[in-house]
């Protein structure tokens, strides 16, 4: 394990970052930066503004949480009474607990305070830890802008400013409230904005927010994973739950994260899996944030071998080692695809992309198709397998099956990865914390 070590400490070193945070990554077995990494540690530390244009799972949070820590420590000063030092807004709260919790593994040797606040939990444990002022404060842009109301924190202090899934706050429609919380930061603050994609809205947004920002870039939007192994089955709607429990008997998918489109729909394969004894749980908006965080945890610990979710709902999940993502329903957006699919191959690891098609659905996966510009293999090994789905959506060869003779079905092409090894598990295995979920 030396050589882990050394190429760990060699790899961060050229980062110019200080010993305690290359001790905290070299914990967490980070062997060398990951592209973002690379490009936007260096501007960061030199103070400069940054726009990156990242996929999920690239290693985006410690490309800021690095620089910012050194940072915060390097010029320290104490936050004073209800004082801010850097800022990280986030539009979901399982994102905002994941950041705050890199945040904490990277900070570990650094004696820098910091909290989380989001909504749809009571406000006084947040108000009590804002009114000691903190150095780091990731938060939700509702509950942000409800307690600054209430003249709980004070921002004019903030020294880092960061927007993170700029896109995604767009389609939340929480663009309103950023800007505003925008207007009560100082001009001279640096400033980062995250997102996995540019529409025009948000390359307005950074002329607002951003100072002669360097461009951050580590792939084009809208580009699938590639590593990602992405196969489709045609299949009759009322077939669908059947395929999904035979294909779950399948052992090669170890950890699964099954897309359904709304609500009701995911708690029905919940149900429907329950029956054939497959343990599930679902995630989405209609359970309360305790159930929520209680779902993710269990899946992150492997307790639960599969999530089903909607989309809204995915976005906080950075769970490692998932091996499948499974669209029980096809989205109508290009976009939501890549989402989805890029909770699996997270940090480099292989992953297997599952899309069940039904008749009404075919159009969605030409426009699929075309956005990503990678013609998505049939898998027609399968006894719900509708020739008459197959045969509309054309016999091109590309599309054709090369499965028939792969012993794993469902096995991706590799399987190299680590288990559970997110920052967050990390630290609770090594605090031996309880789950986060009874807290809250
Ligand atoms: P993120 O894109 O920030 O959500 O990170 C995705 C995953 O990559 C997280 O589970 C991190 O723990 C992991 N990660 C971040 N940086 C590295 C690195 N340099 N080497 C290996 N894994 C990393």
């Amino acid at each position: 394990m030396q050589t882990t070590a050394l190429k760990t400490s060699k790899g961060f070193d050229s980062l110019n970052l200080i010993d305690p945070l290359c001790r905290a990554v070299n914990d967490e077995d980070y062997s060398i930066p990951t592209p973002i990494q690379m490009q936007a540690v260096p501007p960061l530390l030199e103070g400069r503004d940054l726009l990156g244009c990242a996929q999920t799972g690239t290693g985006k949070t410690a490309a800021f949480a690095l620089p910012i820590l050194q940072r915060l420590i390097e010029n320290y000063q104490p936050a004073g009474h209800k004082g801010v030092r850097s800022l990280i807004l986030t539009p979901t709260r399982e994102l905002a607990l994941q950041i705050s919790e890199s945040f904490e593994v990277y900070g570990r040797y650094l004696n820098l305070k910091q909290t989380v606040i989001y909504g749809g939990v009571r406000q006084e444990k947040q108000v009590k830890a804002l009114k000691k002022g903190v150095d780091i404060l990731v938060a939700t842009p509702g509950r942000l802008l409800d307690l600054y109301n209430q003249k709980y924190l004070d921002l004019n202090k903030v020294e880092v400013f960061v927007l993170d899934e700029a896109d995604r706050m767009l389609d939340m429609g929480f663009l309103p409230d950023v800007k505003k919380i925008n207007s009560f930061i100082s001009k001279n603050c640096q400033t980062m904005l995250f997102s996995a994609t540019m529409p025009m809205e948000i390359q307005r947004l950074t002329k607002i927010f951003l100072n002669d920002p360097v461009k951050v870039e580590v792939a084009p939007p809208s580009t699938t994973v590639d590593k990602i192994d992405q196969r489709v089955l045609f299949v009759d709607r009322e077939n669908k739950g059947a395929l999904l429990n035979t294909m779950l008997q399948d052992e090669a998918i170890e950890r699964a994260l099954i897309f359904a489109r709304t609500r009701h729909g995911a708690n029905r394969i919940v149900r429907n899996l329950s029956k054939s004894k497959i343990k599930a749980d679902a995630i989405h908006g209609n359970k309360s944030q305790a159930a929520r965080l209680e779902a993710l945890n269990k899946f992150k610990t492997g307790k639960v071998r599969v999530l089903v979710a909607t989309d809204i709902a995915s976005r906080g999940i950075d769970v490692d080692g998932i091996t499948h993502v499974i669209n029980y329903e096809l989205p109508n957006e290009p976009e939501s695809y890549v989402h989805r699919i890029g909770r699996t191959a997270r940090a480099g690891a292989a992953g297997m992309a599952l899309s069940l098609c039904d008749l009404g659905e075919l159009g969605y996966l030409k426009k699929i198709e075309r956005a990503t510009k990678i013609p998505v293999e049939m898998m027609e090994d399968h006894i719900y397998h509708s020739e008459t789905i197959a045969s509309k959506r054309g016999r091109s060869s590309s599309f054709k099956s090369r499965t028939s003779q792969k012993k794993r079905f469902y096995g991706p092409r590799t399987s190299s990865r680590k288990n559970n090894r997110s920052p967050s598990n990390r630290i609770r295995r090594q605090r031996g914390r309880p789950s986060r979920s009874r807290k809250a």
